[in-house]
C-alpha cells in the first residue's frame, strides 16, 4: 500500500502550495509548478504531456496563460525537485516502526523533566466539567484517597538514580516536581514534606523546582511556604462569577469569592511572587467566552490566562447531551472585530488557533530540528512511530494517588505503565516497549493511509485502546489533509505578523 508523500492546495488569497510529509516541509510555488504536481498526483504522464503540448503560449485553467518555454522550465524543476525525494509514493516500510528501543526507554528516564504527584483524589469542589465527575467514567472510583509520602520518596529515589546516571545528558536543567490533585493543598504535610525530602537529596546533573495546580481555596493559608519555594503556581479559575459558576463546592454553592479573597491577599502580600510565578488557567464553556475570561483576567490581575477545552476523553454516553450543553458556543462577533485583534495580541500564544498554529509551524520541518545536525543532512530516511503520541517518559512522568504511573496527567487511568507502593517501584522498561509497540500496530494500519502522518499530534492515549481497532477521528485523506494546512497557511498570508511573532516568542525546550 502507498500514499502519495505530496500534497497541493491554493490559499484564499489564490496563492499555490505543497506540502510533503516525507520532507515535511511546505513551500510556495509557481502555478505552473502547482499545475505539474495536480496532474502528476492525479496519475498523468507529466513527461508525456509536456511533449505532447500543442501550442504556445499555453492557456492553464485558473492559472492563466504561459509560454512554452516557461512549461518546460517548471518541468525541469518537477524533475530536479522529484530526483530531491518529492513528490514520491512512499509505501509503509519507509515511514513507520513500531518498536521501541529499551535504552531509548532508559534514556528518557535518565533525562525525566517533570515529575508530577497526585498529591490527593480529595476535592472540596465538585466542578460540573470534573474530568473526575459525574460526565466521564475513564477513571476508577474516588475515594479521598491521598498518595502515601513513602510511595512519592520511593518514586524520587527511583528517577534520581536515573538522573544521577551517566544516561543522563541534561547537565543543569530543572527538573519540576509537581504537585497535583484533587486539591494538593488538601495535604499539606505531603507537598512539605517531599519538598523538604528533595532538598536533602544530592542530585549531580540537575536542578529541582516545584509546581502546583490548585483551586485557590487554600491559597492564603500557606502562601508563606508556596513563596518561600518559588512553587510556579496555576489557579485553576473560569473568570468572572458567572463565569465561574460551574466551579462550585458538592452543596452547589459557588467557590468564586473566596478563590478572590485567596488570590488577592496573595498579590497584596506577596505582588513580586504573583507577577512572576502565578498563572491562571481558564476553562472555556457555554458559561464564558473569551472576551469576558480576557477582560476579567486582564482588569483584576493584570495576566492573561491558559485557555482550556472540556476533556472529550471518557464521556459516559448517557452524558453526552449534557457535554454538548456545556460545550462553548462560538461566536462569529467574538472572533472579529477590534476588540478581538487587542485580546488576539495580548493573549497570542495562549489562544487553540494560534497555538494550533505553532504547532503547525514546529512540526512543519522548517523551523525546528530535532538533532543539530539536522541543520545540514536532514534524516529522511528515519522512521517514525505512528501517531503523535509522546515517547514515554519524554515530557513527563505523573503518579496517581493509587500508585499508578502513567505518561501525564491528561490521559485515562487505564493503562498504568507501571506502579509504586510504600515498598518499591515496579517499572518494566522492556514491558513498557512491548505495551507500545501493541498499541502502535492496531492503528498503525490507519496511519498507513493517513496524510497528517507528518503532522500528528493524536495521542494514542485519545483512541479507545480496549478495541483491537481502535479508529482515529483525526485521520486524514489527501482532501481533508489540504485543507487542514491551507487553513494555516490563510492565517499566516491574512495577519504575517503573527509568523515573525511566534518565531520570537516560541520556546522549543528540548
Ligand atoms: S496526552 Fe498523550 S501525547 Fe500528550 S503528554 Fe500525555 S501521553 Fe503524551
Ligand atoms: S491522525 Fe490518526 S491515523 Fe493519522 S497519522 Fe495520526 S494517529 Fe495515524
Amino acid at each position: 500500500m502507498s500514499i502519495f508523500s505530496s500534497v497541493i492546495f491554493q490559499s484564499d488569497g489564490g496563492n499555490c502550495y505543497f506540502f510533503d510529509h516525507k520532507i515535511n516541509q511546505w513551500q510556495f510555488i509557481h502555478p505552473i509548478l502547482f499545475h505539474i504536481l495536480e496532474l502528476h498526483l492525479q496519475g498523468t504522464d507529466v513527461t508525456a504531456w509536456v511533449k505532447e503540448l500543442q501550442t504556445d503560449p499555453i492557456e492553464i485553467k485558473g492559472l492563466g496563460s504561459f509560454s512554452r518555454g516557461r512549461i518546460e522550465y517548471y518541468y525541469r524543476k518537477f524533475l530536479l525537485l522529484q530526483q530531491g525525494n518529492y513528490f514520491r509514493r512512499i509505501s509503509q516500510e519507509d515511514i513507520f516502526q513500531t518498536d521501541l528501543k529499551d535504552e531509548e526507554i532508559e534514556r528518557m528516564l535518565a533525562n525525566i523533566s517533570q515529575i508530577t504527584f497526585e498529591v490527593t483524589e480529595a476535592c472540596q469542589l465538585k466542578c460540573m466539567y470534573c474530568g473526575y465527575g459525574t460526565l466521564y467514567d475513564n477513571y476508577e472510583p474516588r475515594k479521598n484517597k491521598p498518595l502515601c509520602p513513602q510511595t512519592a520518596k520511593n518514586v524520587i529515589d527511583y528517577f534520581s538514580r536515573f538522573l544521577n546516571s551517566p544516561k543522563n545528558k541534561s547537565r543543569d536543567k530543572s527538573v519540576y516536581i509537581g504537585f497535583y490533585g484533587g486539591e494538593p493543598l488538601l495535604c499539606f504535610p505531603f507537598v512539605e514534606e517531599i519538598v523538604s525530602y528533595i532538598k536533602e537529596k544530592t542530585f549531580l546533573n540537575n536542578r529541582f523546582k516545584f509546581a502546583i495546580t490548585t483551586n485557590g481555596l487554600l491559597i492564603e493559608k500557606y502562601m508563606d511556604f508556596l513563596v518561600e519555594n518559588n512553587f510556579n503556581m496555576l489557579i485553576s479559575l473560569d473568570g468572572d462569577e458567572d463565569g465561574n459558576s460551574y466551579r462550585t463546592f458538592a452543596n452547589g454553592s459557588p467557590s468564586f469569592q473566596q478563590v478572590l479573597g485567596n488570590v488577592q491577599a496573595l498579590r497584596t502580600r506577596y505582588p513580586e511572587y504573583f507577577e512572576k510565578y502565578v498563572n491562571f488557567n481558564a476553562v472555556l464553556h457555554n458559561r464564558n467566552s473569551f472576551p469576558g475570561v480576557y477582560r476579567f483576567f486582564r482588569d483584576k490581575f493584570g495576566k492573561f490566562p491558559s485557555i482550556g477545552s472540556l476533556n472529550t476523553l471518557g464521556i459516559k454516553d448517557s452524558q453526552r447531551e449534557n457535554f454538548v450543553k456545556a460545550a462553548p458556543v462560538p461566536s462569529r462577533k467574538e472572533n472579529s472585530g477590534e476588540e478581538f485583534a487587542k485580546i488576539e495580541k495580548d493573549m497570542f500564544l495562549n489562544l487553540p488557533t494560534n497555538n494550533a498554529l505553532t504547532t503547525f509551524l514546529h512540526h512543519s520541518g522548517q523551523l525546528a530540528v530535532k538533532k543539530y545536525n539536522d541543520l545540514v543532512f536532514p534524516d529522511i530516511q528515519a522512521k517514525k512511530l505512528p501517531s503523535g503520541t509522546c515517547f514515554p517518559f519524554s515530557k513527563k512522568v505523573f503518579v496517581t494517588a493509587n500508585g499508578k504511573i502513567l505518561p501525564c496527567e491528561r490521559i485515562g487511568h487505564d493503562f498504568p505503565l507501571g506502579t509504586a507502593d510504600s515498598e518499591n517501584v515496579h517499572l518494566d522498561v522492556h514491558s513498557i516497549n512491548q505495551f507500545y509497540s501493541m498499541q502502535y500496530k492496531k492503528i498503525y494500519r490507519q496511519c498507513l493511509q493517513c496524510y497528517g502522518v507528518g503532522l500528528c499530534v493524536q495521542c494514542i492515549f485519545y483512541l479507545n485502546l480496549k478495541e483491537d481497532n481502535p479508529r482515529c477521528s483525526e485521520f486524514k485523506n489527501a482532501e481533508d489533509f489540504s485543507n487542514s494546512i491551507k487553513s494555516y497557511i490563510d492565517l499566516l498570508e491574512k495577519d504575517p505578523w503573527k509568523y515573525a511573532k511566534l518565531l520570537k516568542e516560541t520556546i522549543v525546550e528540548d
